[in-house]
């Protein structure tokens, strides 16, 4: 609670396990709808769900190969502050809010994906908020864990710049859920990411939670760039594998820094300390602005060489939100579509993690899906 400065329960919720663990803390009610992006980071709302909460992630953009991940929409703002987050220009309702039946959630999941059991589902809940930040989000989290660890078809991914992994060591999660955390270096932690965990702290979380068998994911998005950016990228990934082994890092995505216009304006207003807008950026045809791509390709492949050094080399790497003449010029090749590249990750996670994809991904259905 001491991050949160008022607590409000629904009625319909309250007698629910996530309703229940504010007891007389909460004020009943509906959400208070917090107009103010940062203010609302500090009111919590623990409500019922309303409507369809699974879908494709709202940035699939047929002119980028995007990832084609799932998500579930039950968290809306999220108690951090990094300087790049895009929430500050989509949200309407601030108010950090956390949908409490998880069972109906599940119900959802179950009746979508029964209907291709050929398909290996990524099922993020990360599109509006981080997936574990602080309690009770992080309980919500252990109960879809739990739920997931029966859906054959199904992967959660979790993914957080937070440690507070503890309600996910001693569950039931049949290695059905990958853990995920967003990394960069000291430098723009510190500076950029404000109020998450600190590197060591989610590096020693990371291991807490391999240990305790879940598979790990590593997404280095957004990269930053500043003078020695180089060096702290060498170190920080040196640390992560001396935390975690890459044999059970089951995907890595790379991504660099980008935001629209009109963000640009609210990341100055927000945070006038921040020098993220300060680079010399392009904009591209999705409104958005990113470094120049030469200097994108250097940054990707950067990293590239360094997981190759330090043996992460094989495990399934891909790019967000850039076009196939990018991947080319950083991978020497590029998957044909976005059905493509789902069809990849599954077979990936096929061959080297077939505990958790016992169906032999199908290529030609991959490839047939529309998006
Ligand atoms: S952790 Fe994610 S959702 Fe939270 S403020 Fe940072 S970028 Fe936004």
């Amino acid at each position: 609670m001491k991050r949160l400065k008022s607590v409000t329960v629904h009625p319909a919720v309250r007698a629910s396990r996530l309703g229940k663990i504010f007891d007389d803390q909460a004020i009943p009610g509906d959400s208070p709808r917090i107009p103010d992006y940062r203010e609302g980071k500090r009111h919590l709302y623990i409500g019922p769900k309303k409507g369809k909460m699974f879908h494709v992630c709202a940035s699939l953009d047929t002119r980028y190969i995007c990832c084609s991940t799932h998500v579930i929409s039950h968290i809306s703002n999220c108690p951090f502050e990094c300087t790049y987050c895009f929430l500050q220009n989509y949200l309407t309702d601030t108010t950090l809010s956390l949908v409490a039946d998880t069972g109906a959630i599940l119900d959802e999941i179950r009746e979508k994906t029964v209907l291709q059991p050929w398909r290996l589902f990524r099922i993020g809940t990360w599109e509006l908020g981080d997936s574990i930040a602080i309690p009770p989000l992080n309980q919500a989290a252990a109960e879809l864990v739990e739920g997931f660890s029966g859906m054959p078809n199904c992967i959660l991914k979790l993914r957080t710049k937070s440690a507070e992994v503890e309600p996910l060591l001693d569950i039931d999660h049949g290695r059905k859920t990958v853990v995920s955390w967003t990394i960069n270096p000291r430098q723009v932690i510190t500076r950029e990411e404000i109020g998450t965990a600190g590197l060591d702290a989610r590096l020693d979380a990371m291991a807490r939670v391999s240990s305790a068998g879940y598979p790990i994911g590593l997404h280095f998005d957004p990269m930053i760039l500043f003078p020695g950016w180089e060096k702290a990228y060498r170190q920080t990934v040196q640390e992560i594998f001396d935390a975690v082994s890459p044999e059970e890092v089951i995907w890595i995505s790379i991504g660099s820094l980008r935001f629209n216009p009109e963000m640009k304006k609210k990341i100055e207003n927000n945070y006038p300390a921040s020098t993220i807008t300060a680079q010399e950026m392009v904009l591209g045809d999705d409104n958005k602005f990113r470094y120049l791509r030469p200097i994108r390709v250097d940054m990707y492949r950067h990293l590239l060489d360094l997981l190759d050094e330090h043996g992460a080399g094989h495990c399934f790497t891909y790019l967000c939100m850039e076009r196939w003449n990018v991947w080319h010029e950083v991978f020497g090749r590029y998957p044909m579509s976005i059905g493509h590249l789902d069809f990849l990750m599954a077979q990936s996670v096929y061959n080297r993690f077939p505990e958790i994809c016992a169906c032999k991904p199908d290529r030609q259905k991959y490839l047939a899906l529309e998006y």
